[in-house]
C-alpha cells in the first residue's frame, strides 16, 4: 500500500466507539486516496454483501465475499425489463468517533415497498439492516474522516433469473456495496443553479415515480446534461398532468420558503418519499416553522423567498436561482437563506453526533 494518503490518521483516544474497538480501524492501513478531492463517484472497496432469494420468496441470510462482478443469465429478469430497485444511505464518522448510520429503517421499509410495486419479494428489514451493518463494518477503512464527506451505501435488489416473457424473475439477488463519496454537487455550500424542464417529466400518477426503481433514472439522464451543458447543476421537473407544478429536482426534494412558511410537494405518487424530505419536515416543525406539504405551483416557487433540495446524496443544497420559460428567479442575493442554512445546520449536526439527536435518528455501527 503506498504511503498513508493525506487522510489525517484518526487519533487514538478513547472514546465509545473505539473501547468497542471500531472495526480495528486504528490498525487497518488507511487507503490511499486524497480524503480532500474525494467526489461523488464510484470507488471500488473491499467487500460486499450478496443474498439470494428463489421461487419459494424465502430469503437466506446472504454472506460476505471480497467485492466482484456479478455473473449473472443474459436472459436475466434485470437486464431485459429493469426489474430492479435501489437504495441509497450514508454512514459516516460522527464527532464521537462512532461510525454511524442515518434513519436506515427507513430505507429498509421503502425498499419493502418498492419490492411490492415491482413483484419482487420484500427484503426483510432485519436482513436488510445486517447486511448494510456488516459491509459498512468490513469496509471501516474506507469511512472518510469527519468533515471529509462519506461512504456512500448503495443496497440493491433486482430479478437476476432468467425470464423471457415480461414477468417477475424466478430469482432475485440483494446486494450491498459501498463507496467513499464527497459533495454531491461541485462547489459545495455555493447555491445551485437550476432550469426547469419543459420538454420532459419524470414520473406519471400511476407509474413508479414512487419508488427508487431502477428505470426511473436513465431517462433523467439525458434532461440532466442538457442542462449542465447550459451551465446548470440539475433541472426540476414539473408534473406530468398539468405541467405547472413542482416535483423534483433531478433525484432530490424541493422545498421552498415564502414569508416564513416552508412548503414541499406532497406525496402523490408521483415524487420519491426521500429519507432527507421527510426528517427535514420534522426538523422544521420542532423548531417552530409552519411546514405546508401541498402542490407548489411553478409560479409560487419562482416567487419564494429561498429554495432548497434535499436528499441523502445532497444534503440540504441551496437553489441560487431557477431558469423557467425565459425568466431567471434569484433567491436570497445568491447566497444561502437564512432558513435553508438554519436547517442544513440542523440536519447535519444530528446526522455527525455534534447536537444531541432527540429524535434517536443515529445509528451506531458496531
Ligand atoms: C433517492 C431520491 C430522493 C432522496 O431521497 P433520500 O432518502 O432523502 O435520499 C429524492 N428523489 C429521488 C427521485 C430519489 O431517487
Amino acid at each position: 500500500m503506498p504511503g498513508r494518503g493525506v487522510g489525517q490518521p484518526l487519533k487514538a483516544e478513547a472514546h465509545p466507539c473505539n473501547a468497542t474497538g471500531v472495526h480495528g480501524l486504528l490498525e487497518d492501513a488507511e487507503p490511499s486516496i486524497d480524503w480532500d478531492a474525494l467526489t461523488f463517484s464510484f470507488k471500488k472497496t473491499d467487500r460486499m454483501y450478496l443474498a439470494t432469494c428463489g421461487q419459494d420468496d424465502e430469503w437466506q441470510s446472504g454472506q460476505m465475499q471480497d467485492f466482484t462482478d456479478l455473473s449473472m443469465s443474459p436472459a436475466a429478469g434485470v437486464l431485459n425489463y429493469g426489474q430492479g430497485l435501489f437504495e441509497g444511505m450514508k454512514a459516516q464518522h460522527a464527532a464521537d468517533g462512532c461510525i454511524v448510520l442515518f434513519r436506515p429503517e427507513m430505507n429498509a421499509t421503502r425498499m419493502q415497498e418498492g419490492a411490492r410495486r415491482l413483484g419482487m419479494p420484500p427484503v426483510p428489514e432485519r436482513l436488510f439492516l445486517d447486511a448494510v451493518h456488516t459491509t459498512v463494518r468490513e469496509n471501516a477503512r474506507w469511512v472518510p474522516p469527519i468533515g471529509k464527506g462519506a461512504l456512500y451505501v448503495r443496497p440493491l435488489l433486482m430479478g437476476s433469473g432468467p425470464i423471457l416473457g415480461v414477468a417477475p424473475a424466478p430469482e432475485y439477488t440483494f446486494l450491498v456495496y459501498v463507496s467513499p463519496v464527497g459533495p454531491y454537487f461541485k462547489g459545495g455550500i455555493r447555491p445551485i443553479s437550476l432550469k426547469i424542464s419543459d420538454e420532459f417529466h419524470r414520473a406519471a400518477p400511476g407509474g413508479s415515480g414512487g419508488v427508487k426503481a431502477i428505470g426511473n433514472y436513465a431517462p433523467g439522464m439525458i434532461p440532466s446534461k442538457m442542462a449542465k451543458g447550459e451551465g446548470y447543476a440539475e433541472v426540476i421537473y414539473l408534473d406530468a398532468v398539468h405541467h405547472r407544478y413542482v416535483e423534483e429536482v433531478g433525484a432530490a426534494n424541493f422545498f421552498c420558503v415564502k414569508d416564513g412558511v416552508i412548503s414541499t410537494p406532497e406525496l402523490t405518487g408521483t415524487i420519491l418519499p426521500g429519507v432527507t424530505r421527510a426528517s427535514v419536515i420534522e426538523i422544521a416543525g420542532s423548531r417552530g416553522f409552519e411546514v405546508r406539504e401541498e402542490s407548489i405551483d411553478v409560479e409560487y416557487a419562482l416567487d419564494a423567498d429561498e429554495c432548497f433540495c434535499a436528499g441523502t446524496a445532497a444534503v440540504v443544497a441551496s437553489i441560487g436561482s431557477i431558469e423557467h420559460d425565459g425568466r431567471v428567479a434569484e433567491y436570497s442575493g445568491g447566497e444561502v437563506g437564512p432558513i435553508t442554512m438554519e436547517l442544513y445546520k440542523a440536519l447535519t449536526a444530528i446526522q455527525q453526533r455534534r447536537a444531541p439527536d432527540d429524535f434517536g435518528w443515529t445509528v451506531v455501527v458496531e
